[in-house]
């Protein structure tokens, strides 16, 4: 196979991986330079994350624990007051990709540098966009302003996951490097990356829904998911992504269990275009066929393979169609807007991808 020319710029984010490597979360907050961090979660993880905040003693401001899915403006305009009321002068997060998106929309709008201690595989941590919402409307962005400074991936942070969302939040990782395989402008490397995230993760799944405990299956995972979040940092995702961006914010189903039911079909309906990367995909999830493994991994996930189960109003399949075809974007299929109906009705029913 002839190599073709291509351009690649890894992202500068420092990455610290490794089982209790929140221990060094003090000395790297001190590299960072800052007098004063504020410390991010959801409601959820409010309690870890003051034990963080503790942890950092005079090194921490405060936390914030109002983080929720799709980073309203609402949220982060309360965690902007907080920041300066604390006179905080950086970002610790602490949590997933709601969390994530929190500590970037603050950056973006103060240039406070972010240090992140991710506990799920949504892998936001690693790319610079940032997605928000105000007044139902999802917005994305990308500019390198959202750039966390800093990574720490400490897989012990994740053992508390429930099965469930391990299970969800990995297989949105999943879609990011199986789009990075056939990306325009994807390059060795991030082939390279995707196919090691699309080993690490389906291999680690299955064994983590069984046993949450797992530290090998976790560290995996976790592996992948930093793989995966690189790739969708690095190049441009397609159809699937689009899909999942139309259809979760205008009817604002949940993030990571939407992209996983999506997934077989919409690369079902790219595969035709692109039989190489669908090969390499295969090959990494250890199937013969990309998207019946992706429908099958699924199933032994226990996924909800549903969208009508996410909520997904049968009513709104039309206009999400036409939506999807809307703003022209790079895909490797045409985008066809009764191919793309048929593709969500499948969706919608749960049924296999075709
Ligand atoms: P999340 O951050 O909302 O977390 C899901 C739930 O799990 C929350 O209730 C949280 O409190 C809980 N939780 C998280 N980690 C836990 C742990 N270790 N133990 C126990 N509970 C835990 O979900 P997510 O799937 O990580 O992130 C989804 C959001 O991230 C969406 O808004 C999505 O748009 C965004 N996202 C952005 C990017 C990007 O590059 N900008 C990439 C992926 C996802």
């Amino acid at each position: 196979m002839t190599t073709l020319p291509f351009t690649f710029e890894p992202l500068p984010t420092r990455v610290i991986f490794g089982p209790g490597s929140r221990d060094q979360l003090t000395a790297e907050v001190q590299r960072l330079g800052v007098r004063q961090v504020l410390v991010l979660s959801t409601p959820g993880q409010a309690g870890r994350a003051g034990e963080l905040a503790a942890q950092l003693g005079d090194l921490a401001a405060g936390t914030f624990s109002g983080a929720v899915m799709h980073t309203p403006l609402r949220v982060t305009e309360q965690a902007l007051d907080q920041v300066r009321h604390l006179r905080a002068d950086g970002l610790v997060a602490f949590g997933g990709g709601s969390t994530t998106g929190l500590s970037k929309a603050i950056a973006l709008r103060t240039d406070l540098p972010q240090l992140i201690l991710p506990t799920t595989y949504a892998g936001s941590e690693m790319t610079p966009i940032l997605g928000e919402t105000q007044g139902g409307r999802k917005t994305t962005r990308r500019t390198q302003a959202v750039l966390p400074e800093t990574v720490i991936y400490d897989v012990e942070l994740t053992l508390t996951l429930p099965p469930a969302v391990s299970a969800s939040s990995g297989v949105n990782a999943v879609a990011h490097a199986a789009e990075a395989l056939y990306a325009r402008n994807g390059n060795p490397v991030t082939t390279l990356m995707a196919e090691e995230a699309l080993r690490a993760l389906s291999q680690a799944l299955p064994v983590i829904v069984r046993e949450p405990q797992n530290p090998e299956a976790r560290s995996q995972a976790m592996l992948g998911a930093w793989l995966a979040g690189s790739v969708l940092g690095s190049v441009d995702m397609a159809l699937h992504h689009k899909l999942a961006h139309v259809l979760g914010g205008t009817f604002n189903l949940p993030h990571a269990e939407l992209h996983a039911a999506l997934l077989p079909h919409t690369i079902a309906y790219n595969a035709p275009a692109v039989p190489a990367a669908v090969q390499r995909m295969a090959r990494a999830l250890g199937t013969r066929d990309a998207a019946q493994g992706l429908y099958e991994l699924n199933r032994t996930l226990g996924i909800e393979p549903a969208l009508q189960a996410l909520g997904m109003p049968e009513s709104g399949l039309s206009q999400a169609a036409a939506l999807a075809v809307q703003a022209p974007y790079p895909n490797p299929a045409p985008l066809e807007e009764r191919a793309l109906l048929a593709l969500l009705r499948r969706a919608w029913a749960g049924d296999p991808p075709q």
